[in-house]
């Protein structure tokens, strides 16, 4: 059976990306640039291997409509960021399986019992 393709896109449907398999991890971050471009309840990112061509910007946004899709951090080398929210299609079916970042997390924002937590970026 071929691997699953999840598509994404922007709100306006310009900028749009996909990849192949099941992500890395899923991760709820509560660092402060998620915050500021999702808000404090923590933003659910897909995180999956560069591709070849190893772009190195950093916030990957739709130049019409503004919509963060993709991050590449330095915290998190070979690796994108991409904000679940932008996938097309079904919802995201699987839950986050770590919260990281979790030093700046809301006290009223409760993690759910069994996932993985990190202060800052994942384990160095
Ligand atoms: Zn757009
Ligand atoms: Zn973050």
């Amino acid at each position: 059976m071929a691997d699953k393709v999840t598509k994404g896109s922007c709100n306006c449907g310009e900028f749009t990306y996909q990849y192949t398999g099941e992500p890395l991890s899923i991760a709820m971050c509560f660092c402060k640039p998620c915050q500021k471009t999702a808000g404090p309840n923590g933003s659910v990112n897909i995180i999956v291997p560069n591709d070849a061509s190893g772009k190195s910007v950093h916030c990957n946004f739709c130049v019409t409509c503004h919509t963060y899709v993709t991050v590449n951090v330095d915290a998190m080398e070979g690796v994108t960021v991409i904000k679940s929210g932008t996938i097309d299609g079904d919802v995201l079916g699987t839950p986050p399986g770590a919260e990281i970042y979790t030093r700046s997390r809301p006290a009223w924002c409760e993690s759910k019992e069994g996932r993985a937590e990190f202060t800052g970026a994942f384990a160095a």
